[in-house]
Formats: structure tokens, sequence, C-alpha cells
């Protein structure tokens, strides 16, 4: 079996006479997800637990949690608590309903199947963020831009998340996303390449693709991040997931065009000293064909005048 989900739910089956509900399966499989019990021993800690010792309603020894005063209930009141808190629980849940998860909710239903699949094979089976594989987390599609913040309903603008990945994400929207919204949105007056308007080839949500002024060899193409950054390092995982998905679509679409192109050089230059010269980041995408050059050897070696054959070394 590949995964825990299937013996848990043959032992729920087991369990209850052969016949279980789909909610006592999903419940059992919730027991065994760790990413998800941790998750709320930090809701625990942080929030109910931090109030409740505030309150001297419990107290807290390593992570022990212990009620203030317990030993001194009666078992009657102790059963009085606890019709009085399964009260509170049910007058909370019929007057906020579905709403006191929506949050956890959030873009499953908006995503159909046939994306969801997509996002998910262009992940690789893998957490966008972590790299954790789909078989160890369950994984999640989720908006990059945030849809309450603009963000659009495009294959492009979905990642695969980790449920852990996601769920931390999600717990930093109200402060962390007004930021990263407001950073996908920089652009700077005097850069020519955030005012990059013609000879457009590729976009997505957040990169662009256009030919260079002065290519080094045709179709010479720059993608670049739409956000103004100087370069390589300062892009964000989003940004360079993006970048990636144009490099691929550039390549299907160069070659498709242009059947002499046999290959690419494809690189950043980082600073003045490799050779920068814009200081909005950009990716060369150079196609290349056969015999361009005399001698092709080391490719990108050859940055460095007379560096390109090791061989010759
Ligand atoms: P860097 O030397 O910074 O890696 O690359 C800058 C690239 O931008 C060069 O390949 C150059 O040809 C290209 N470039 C410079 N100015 C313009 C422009 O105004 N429009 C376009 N499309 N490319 C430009
Ligand atoms: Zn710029």
């Amino acid at each position: 079996m590949s995964h825990i989900y299937q013996p848990v739910m043959i032992k729920v089956l087991l369990e209850n006479g052969g016949v279980a509900h789909k909610k006592t399966i999903a419940q059992s499989i919730l027991s065994y997800d760790f990413s998800q019990v941790e998750y709320y021993e930090g809701i625990t800690n942080n929030m109910v637990g931090r109030i409740l010792r505030k309150n001297e309603i419990a107290k807290k020894d390593k992570n022990i949690y212990t009620l203030n005063d317990y030993e001194s209930l009666s078992s009657g009141e102790v059963q009085e608590l606890i019709a009085l808190c399964d009260l509170k629980i049910s007058d909370y849940i019929s007057k906020r309903g579905n709403q006191i998860w929506e949050h956890r909710r959030r873009n499953r239903k908006a995503v159909s199947g046939s994306i969801r699949y997509e996002v998910l094979k262009r992940a690789d089976g893998r957490c966008e963020l972590c790299g954790i594989s789909k078989e160890e987390k369950a994984l999640e599609v989720d908006h990059i831009v945030p849809k309450n913040n603009g963000g659009e309903d495009s294959i492009d603008n979905y990642q695969a998340l980790c449920y852990t990945c996601n769920a931390n994400k999600r717990d930093t929207d109200e402060t962390d996303f007004r930021d990263l919204d407001v950073k996908y949105d920089e652009r700077k007056s005097d850069c020519i390449f955030c005012n990059t308007t013609r000879n457009i080839v590729a976009e997505n949500e957040l990169a662009l693709a256009f030919f260079d002024k002065y290519p080094v060899t045709p179709k010479h193409v720059l993608i670049i991040p739409k956000r103004h950054c100087a370069d390589y390092f300062e892009l964000s995982q989003p940004e360079i997931n993006a970048i990636n998905r144009l490099t691929h679509s550039l390549k299907e679409k160069l070659t498709s065009e242009d059947h002499n192109i046999t290959g690419f050089n494809i690189g950043f230059n980082v600073g003045e000293d490799a050779g920068q010269t814009v200081f909005h980041c950009h990716m060369h995408l150079i196609p290349r064909r056969l015999k361009d050059v005399e001698n092709p050897v080391g490719g990108v070696r050859n940055v460095v005048a007379g560096k390109g054959d090791y061989k010759q070394y």
C-alpha cells in the first residue's frame, strides 16, 4: 500500500462491521495527519491555551494542560460543565454555521478537477514551497496572488502547496498578503523594463517576456518579473515559478516557429561586475542554431573570454 490512507480506511471499515460513512473515515484519517495535529497544537498553545492561562482557568507544565481546581469539582459539576461547553459549541455552530471554517475551505471549490490536475502535474506532485511530495502530505491548489487582492482565476496564478505551507500562508493573510500585493505591484517609473509594452511575446500573472532590442541571436528573448526588482536573488518563489513556466512555453513556441533552433543558452547576469546593464531582473533566453558560431563549446562559460573550452586548459 502506497499510503497510510488505505490501511486506515480498511481498519475503520473493519471496526464498524464493514460499513462506514465517509465522514467517519475522513475523521479517522485526520487523527493520523500529524501536520494537522501540529497545526492545532499551535492554535492550542498560542490562541486558546494562552487565554485560558491568562484568565487562570488552566495551567501548563511542559506540554500538559491542567484545569485549575479540577479536584474540587464533583462529578455532577463536571457533567454540568461539559453540557455547558456542548451548549456553547452548538450555539456557535448554529450562529456561524460553515463560516467558522470558511477560511480553511477557501479556493477549494473554485478550482475545477481538470485545472487541479494540471497544476499538480506541473508541480510534479510536489509542494512548490517546501518540495514535499503528494504521497507524504496532501497538496492543495492555491492562488499565488489571492483572489480578494485581484489575483486571477488563471492557471498561471495557481500553485500547488502542501497542507502545512498553505495553512501557514492563510494564517498570515491579514498581514503579509497586503504587503505581498503591494510588492507585486511595484513598478519604477524610470525603469525601461517596468515600462516595456512593445514586443511582448508572452506573459502570465507575475512574469513577462519580450524580444531583446539588440539580440545576440535571432529571437533572443528576455523574461522578467513584472514587479521591479534588481536581480535573480530578489525573486520570490512564485516569480521563479512564473519565469520558469514562461521559459517552457517559449521554448515550445520558438522551436515550433523556427525549426533551425536546436539549443538555448539561458542565464541571468547579476551585478555590474558580472555584466548586468539593466537593473530590472531579467533572464536571457538565447536560441542557438547549428554553426551559429564557429566553436560553441562551453556556451555560457564564454562570458569570460577564452574560458569556454575547459579541455583546452
Ligand atoms: P544585461 O546586460 O543587463 O544582462 O541585459 C540587458 C539586455 O537588455 C541586453 O541584452 C540589451 O540588448 C537589452 N536591452 C537594452 N535596452 C533595451 C530596450 O530598450 N528594449 C529591449 N527590448 N531590450 C533592451
Ligand atoms: Zn523595473
